[in-house]
């Protein structure tokens, strides 16, 4: 009884007639409770609800508290205009250019609130790319607007019931990540769900259902035409998704490595050495991230893009160009490289340069050089990188080691470790002049 008077409610369409007819899974049947929300979350649903509009914590809110994960962020879906939005909480605010949504902050939480989003007007480019999409639209059509059916489930958090489109709860159960409508049509109306699809399912642990999985590798090409801003915000959150690692590995099995994303070429790396070097920073980085550690941005990048910068270092320095200089050339024909598809924001490519920048000053252990280098802003970030550099098997482990003892050594064993210059282990000559590495001018 009450559930056909719910979903009779539900079928209102707000623009546009909609023929769909939504599973209302009760509690018992699904078992997400209100309270695997956020408080703010909760109150936001309950103020749209009780100034007379429809409210639901929508999309991976839903999916991760199905799969027993606690959700991190929280979108809620309603069929407010962002007006009415904005006009109902003191602390809100517009933004969006292609799409406008809401902003609601409560107890320094942000709950991104969205009105109900419609099909059928959407300008496409010639590979079929939304250009915009700005038109309102009933619940039916927002569900079918999303990507996959495990991310299309509203949940109404006063009677706890799940309204299902597309039989979300039914795949999530399955454990399989399912594309709504025709995926290759999807791929081409977005090409980053190609890169939500290898995401979700490595950090979820789902299985890409063979029709999802099947088009991916022959529409990689398509992420050639995605600006390179969101191209750049998704490998962040692929990166800091806690299983950085999986989702390389994913993108590589699936074709999705290659060319298109040169940062990520790093694991097509054939040499054992790089590869190695790549997994430690990755799972060190998921280990953090699931600690809730901070983890840096700009160490994260410097890790996978190093095996360029060594291969291309050793390249000028067989050419006769000297260690550290080398490495500078080595460092910008990378980054320009890089620039080409993937542009790093300033902030971060400052900090990569200076990561790698220390990175022979760890050879010279002799005089005044180390204590000059244990000044140095980022001597923690550049010294965990020898660290896993020497993991790797890339530098001798003797070094990491020696560096371990020297930064908390008192200032006799300090004197003592130093080694002096004529029995200096390198193999290359001296150098001569001193030159102060120009990124840290
Ligand atoms: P997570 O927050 O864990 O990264 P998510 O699925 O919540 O995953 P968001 O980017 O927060 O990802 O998006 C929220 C919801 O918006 C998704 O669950 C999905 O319903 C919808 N969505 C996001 N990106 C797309 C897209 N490219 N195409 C269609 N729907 C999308
Ligand atoms: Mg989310």
């Amino acid at each position: 009884m009450i559930r056909k008077l719910i979903s009779r409610v539900l079928r209102l369409p707000i623009s546009g007639e909609h023929k769909a007819r939504p599973k209302v899974i009760p509690f018992a049947q699904h078992g997400v409770r209100r309270d695997q929300m956020s408080s703010p979350a909760l109150k936001v649903v309950a103020a749209l609800q009780q100034a007379g509009f429809q409210a639901f914590i929508v999309g991976g809110a839903v999916r991760d508290a199905l799969l027993g994960l606690t959700p991190k962020d929280f979108d809620v879906a309603t069929n407010a205009t962002p007006e009415q939005v904005h006009h109902l909480f003191r602390r809100s605010r517009i933004i969006g250019r292609r799409f406008r949504i809401v902003h609601v902050t409560l107890e320094r939480e942000v709950i991104e609130v969205t009105t109900f989003r419609g099909g059928q007007e959407s300008v496409t480019d010639a590979q079929g790319r939304i250009l915009h999409d700005n038109v309102f639209g009933s619940q039916a059509e927002d569900a079918s607007r999303r990507d996959f059916t495990a991310n299309a489930l509203f949940f109404n958090p006063t009677d706890e019931t799940i309204i299902d489109y597309h039989h979300g709860v039914r795949d999530i159960k399955q454990q399989k990540l399912v594309m709504i409508g025709n995926p290759t049509q999807r791929y081409r109306e977005d090409p980053v769900r190609l890169l939500r699809a290898v995401r979700l399912s490595a950090k979820l642990g789902l299985e890409i259902d063979e029709p999802t999985r099947k088009p991916i590798a022959e529409l990689a090409d398509l992420l050639r035409n995605v600006p390179a801003a969101r191209l750049f915000d998704e490998m962040l959150k692929m990166m800091f998704s806690g299983h950085a690692y999986a989702c390389i590995r994913r993108l590589r099995s699936e074709g999705l490595h290659h060319g298109i994303f040169p940062l990520l070429d790093a694991i097509g790396i054939d040499d054992e050495v790089g590869h190695e070097f790549v997994r430690l920073a990755l799972e060190s980085t998921d280990s953090r991230v699931q600690q809730d550690k901070p983890v840096s941005v700009g160490f994260l990048l410097a890790a996978l893009l190093w095996h360029q910068v060594r291969v291309r270092w050793q390249t000028i320095q067989e050419q006769g160009e000297k260690s550290t200089p080398a490495l500078f050339l080595a460092m910008s024909d990378v980054e320009a490289e890089q620039d080409e598809q993937l542009a790093i924001p300033r902030r971060f490519s400052a900090t990569m340069r200076e990561i790698w920048a220390t990175q022979p000053r760890f050879e010279q252990r002799s005089g005044q050089r180390p204590f000059r280098l244990l000044e140095h802003p980022r001597f923690r970030a550049g010294y965990d990188f020898l660290v896993l550099r020497a993991e790797a098997g890339e530098v001798d482990a003797e070094l990491a080691q020696w560096w371990e003892t020297f930064q908390f050594a008192d200032p006799a064993t300090q004197q003592s470790m130093l080694i002096r210059e004529e029995r200096s282990p390198r193999k290359r000559p001296r150098q001569r002049r001193r030159r102060k590495p120009s990124a840290e001018a």
